[in-house]
Formats: C-alpha cells, structure tokens, sequence
C-alpha cells in the first residue's frame, strides 16, 4: 500500500511569504558558507542533503490524502492539494476505458472541500467518482460550493459520473482489496476517522479532532480504532499549551496525539493539519515538543514521529 499527502495544512491554503523565503535563504546561505559548493554536482549533494522543511517544505494545501493498493486509487479528503493529485490523474491508465476514484470525506468544512472545483478529474466523462462519507447530503454539501454566488462553475458541468454513499457510522466495508472502517471525531459539525487496512498494513487518517472533554468509553473506542496502525495521520494543528487554551475549538495538538499513538500501539505518528500560522520551522519546533514529550512520558516507546509533508510517499508493508 502506497501512501502520499498532498495537501498536509489546516484552515486555509498557506503559502511560502516572502519572510519565510528569507529565512530559509539565511540558513542555507550559512550552511553553504562552512561547504564546498564550487561546482554544480556539489550544489546538487548539498542540497539533497538539507534536511527537514529547509530541503524541501512542509507545503501550504490544505488536506488530501492519497492511498493506492494495486490500481485501485483511494483519496481523503479534496482539500487544495487535491489540485495537483488531479494532474496526475488526468493521464492515468484506464480500466475498460474508466478510471475509478474512491474517495473518503471526513466532513465538508471549507479546507476539506476548496480543492473539489479545481480537481479536473471531476470533469471527464471516463472518470467513475464514488464519494463516501457518513456524513448526509454530500451532493447538495458540494453543490453549495458551486453554487453561481460562490463559484463560476457548476457540478452540472463537471462530466464524471458520481456516485454518493452515505456509509453508516462506525461501520466497516470493503472496497477493492482494501477494508476501510470509520468513526466518530470530536469536531464542530462532527468529523470521522477513516482506517485503512490492506497488503497486511493500516494507515489511519484522523483529521479535525479535539480530545479535550471526552469520557473514558469515547477514548477507549478511538485507541481501539487506532489499534497497531502503522501510521496515524493526527490532527497537530495546536503546541501543547495552544492547545490547553482552545477547548471546544476543535483541534488537537502532537503530545495528544503521542498519548494516543502509543496508547493504540501505533508505529508512526504523523502530524497534520498544520496551522497557517506556523512556518516550517515552527512546524518542527511542535515535532521536537512532541518527540521530547514522547521521551519524557513514555521512554520505552518506539514511536516514530514527524510532520507530514506535501509530496511525500510512504510505501506501507505491514508485518
Ligand atoms: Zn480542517
Ligand atoms: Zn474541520
């Protein structure tokens, strides 16, 4: 099972300004002045070796997520990164002259949706769109965004087939080769994690969720959800005091999540969702807050942890 993010930010599209430019050129510019860069080879090795978001960044879309097992092709969520995961679909090969998307929506608020109308899949007559989600009226949820007022083009115009499953809650199926599960969140208007277990590997994608006020039994049926999933995409929008201070905001932040992980005897714990106000490298300062939590809370763990990243891909194997 391969995993990808292509859109990791919460809340709003967020791009690189000028400042973080800035930033980012003094570091490398200090970095480069201790190394041998006289010769294009020697850039090129320097700059694959910069690490963290000074390599490559964190990105500004909001969530998409994208699984594949096989041919078959799962996607989370149509926040803005949904945008580019479209591009690559455009060409992608067909199956009888279809092309099948799966895709899962946590809930319909604005950063999980924005991507949809730019998603040109949507707009060829070969693609097969099934949406689910148990969440009711989805149709209707995005033909309010393209509704004339908000948006220049309708749904009507958009030529794939779609198909809307209302799945119920709590409630497992099948899809390909893949059992995708799902389950309440705690979020203003109610969001669902989706499980996805395939290839003898499990990813969780947990968007959009507060743990502040919930009652043991709640928790308990989460960490049981969660249970040894090789990764756990966790909403960190918070640091830990934010975090403290935003009760009924409906976010989390990383240490919750590495209570959580460890508790579901994850293996990895990805943060997502990152705040808009966070630059790459405050979005490592809450890495480094939940690995010296992690050390300090639970010492023996073997959790790994990291923010997740636009453009990166993980091939999932199980065992
Ligand atoms: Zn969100
Ligand atoms: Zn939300």
């Amino acid at each position: 099972m391969i995993l990808r993010f292509w859109g990791v930010r919460g809340s709003l599209p967020t791009p690189a300004d000028a400042n973080d430019y800035r930033s980012k050129l003094r570091r490398v510019l200090a970095k480069a002045a201790e190394t041998d860069v006289s010769t294009e080879e020697k850039r090129e090795a320097f700059i694959d070796g910069l690490e963290g978001g000074l390599g490559k960044p964190y990105g500004g879309n909001t969530p998409c997520v994208e699984a594949r097992v096989g041919d078959d092709i799962y996607i989370f969520d149509l926040g803005s990164g949904a945008r580019a995961l479209g591009g690559t679909l455009v060409g992608a090969p067909r199956r009888d002259g279809k092309l099948p998307l799966h895709i899962f929506m946590t809930h319909t608020h604005w950063d999980h949706i924005q991507g949809f109308p730019f998603f040109v899949p949507a707009y060829l007559p070969d693609v097969e769109m099934n949406f689910y989600s148990p969440h009711a009226h989805l149709k209707e949820r995005f033909m309010g965004q393209q509704d004339f007022r908000f948006f220049p083009v309708s749904m009507n115009y958009m030529q794939s087939k779609k198909n809307f499953t209302r799945l119920d809650p709590e409630a497992s199926f099948t899809v390909g080769d893949a059992t995708i599960s799902n389950t309440e969140l705690k979020h203003p208007g109610k969001s669902y994690a989706f499980r996805m277990d395939a290839d003898g590997a499990s990813f969780v994608y947990a968007s959009d969720s507060e743990y502040n006020g919930l009652d043991d039994e709640t928790i308990e049926r989460q960490v049981e959800f969660f249970k040894g999933a090789d990764v756990l995409i966790f909403d960190a929008h918070y640091s830990r005091e934010e975090e403290r201070k935003r009760i009924d905001w409906g976010h989390s932040s990383g240490t919750v999540g590495v209570d959580i992980a460890v508790r579901a005897d994850v293996k990895k714990l990805a943060l997502f969702h990152h705040a808009p106000e966070n630059d790459d490298f405050q979005i490592e300062t809450l890495r480094d807050e939940a690995v010296a939590y992690l050390r300090d809370a639970h010492p023996d763990s073997a959790l790994e942890i990291f923010p997740a990243r636009e453009g990166d891909e993980f091939e999932l194997m199980g065992g």
